[in-house]
């Protein structure tokens, strides 16, 4: 056993419908056996206890943690490219990159410096997009694997995309089966079937995906939904009998409790109506859907309706690998629409939000007993702006100038399972226990 005494804030459900979800110990004790938290409360109440655990005092602020609802790790590279919105920005940028994954060798390299870029930013739980490759997703999983992540993937299903990325149904439905297979219940993995979204898959494709997902009831189902006007505007073209967006996936069998669609930035009330009525739910991506141009997602409409919501970097259309910056964007996004998000929302949308998205949150992202002790180490003097802002602040005031203020400068410490996975100050990751 070991225990961490500090600062421990977590959010484990909608503080906007329930306000004790908010747990905060000042003076925190969080004491873990074998990666699994077994106590946490107030240092005073749980000492005595656990007197002969050996304690490690950790400055700073500890939270769950991040969960990425959407990512895709073969864009890690494509970041910060210039000049288009999304169709354009796919054929000019993306492609070109995802094309590159071909390469097995290309593949676990990018892999690997992914899964370190989360951890250096405090991301513990991903649901990441790979690309039409199989072997793209071998290598996601086997770089996640050896650092004991939470991770989802599938390997991406377009058989209208651009020669070299285009797949068929048949090889669709053949590989997700094969990987599926090979990757279930080895460590902390999940798969999600990833059609990239409705224009770069045939109706047949579409069809297969729907298969997918009801043959596996344990698999994710992982897209894109409504993000720019003239993707909208293509979606409505080709499917004129669908109601709307949202409806396209409906109609083959892609819209339930486990689908998580990214953007959703035109959304109509009635999507967002059926969206809270399957389950299905919302990756929120302010970052990206700045960096395209693409609009900003309506919180009130989502609220009003009772959507899932998560938050997602979408590198590489988002522009930080930071979930705890991405929510400080989301506040920007949201005020837009007349909307103050909440910091503490905020941490929960980055946290046991995000995790219920993915249908992990009976695992991670509250640091509750029994939960796996996935965490950061915020730390409030990352900056001198940021030390002067937090300085003797209270708790909402300090993470609201952390996510606004902050990203991975502002992680000191990532641990996973109760390891210690990245030290900021010694610039080290951890050896993964392996
Ligand atoms: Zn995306």
């Amino acid at each position: 056993m070991q225990a961490f005494r500090g600062e421990i804030a977590s959010v484990g459900a909608d503080p906007a419908l329930d306000p004790a979800a908010v747990r905060h110990d000042p003076d925190g004790l969080l004491v873990i056996d074998e990666g699994i938290v077994v106590a946490r409360g107030a240092y005073a109440d749980l000492a005595e206890r656990y007197a002969d655990v050996p304690v490690e005092h950790l400055a700073g602020l500890i939270v769950p943690g991040f969960v990425d609802a959407h990512v895709h790790y073969p864009q890690m590279d494509s970041v910060a490219a210039h000049g288009e919105q999304l169709l354009d920005w796919l054929e000019r940028h993306i492609f070109p990159a995802e094309k590159a994954f071909a390469d097995p060798v290309h593949a676990r390299l990018i892999a690997g410096l992914f899964c370190d870029e989360l951890l250096r930013n405090g991301t513990t739980s991903a649901l990441v997009f790979a690309t039409v490759h199989a072997h793209s997703v071998d290598a996601l999983f086997e770089a996640a694997l050896a650092r004991a992540m939470r991770v989802s993937c599938g390997k991406v299903l377009m058989d209208l995309g651009p020669p070299g990325l285009a797949d068929t149904p048949g090889t669709a439905r053949s590989e997700t089966e094969a990987l599926i297979r090979n990757w279930r219940g080895r460590g902390r993995l999940g798969y999600a079937v990833t059609p990239r979204f409705a224009p770069s898959c045939s109706d047949e494709q579409l069809a297969v995906a729907g298969e997918l997902l009801a043959l596996h009831p344990d698999v994710l189902l992982h897209t894109h939904v409504a993000e720019n006007k003239r993707e909208c505007a293509e979606v409505a073209a080709r499917f004129g009998d669908a109601r709307d967006y949202l409806d396209v996936y409906d109609r083959f069998g892609l819209v339930g409790p486990r689908s998580v669609f990214a953007h959703g930035i035109h959304l109509s009330s009635r999507e967002c109506t059926r969206l809270a009525q399957s389950g299905a739910g919302i990756a929120v991506c302010p970052s990206s859907n700045l960096f395209l141009g693409s609009g900003f997602f309506d919180f009130t409409l989502a609220a009003d309706h009772g959507v899932r919501l998560g938050l997602g970097t979408d590198i590489g259309a988002g522009t930080s690998f930071s979930v705890l910056h991405t929510a400080g964007l989301a506040y920007q996004a949201a005020l837009a629409g007349g909307h103050r998000l909440d910091p503490l929302r905020a941490l929960w949308l980055a946290t046991a939000g995000g995790a219920a998205l993915l249908h992990i949150a009976d695992k991670v992202g509250a640091l509750a007993e029994g939960q796996e002790a996935d965490f950061v180490v915020l730390d409030p003097a990352a900056t001198p702006l940021i030390a002067r802002r937090t300085r003797g602040a209270p708790l909402a005031e300090r993470l609201f100038a952390l996510q606004v203020l902050g990203d991975d400068r502002a992680v000191s410490r990532t641990y996973v399972m109760g390891n210690c996975v990245w030290d900021r100050d010694t610039a080290r990751f951890g050896d993964f226990g392996q």
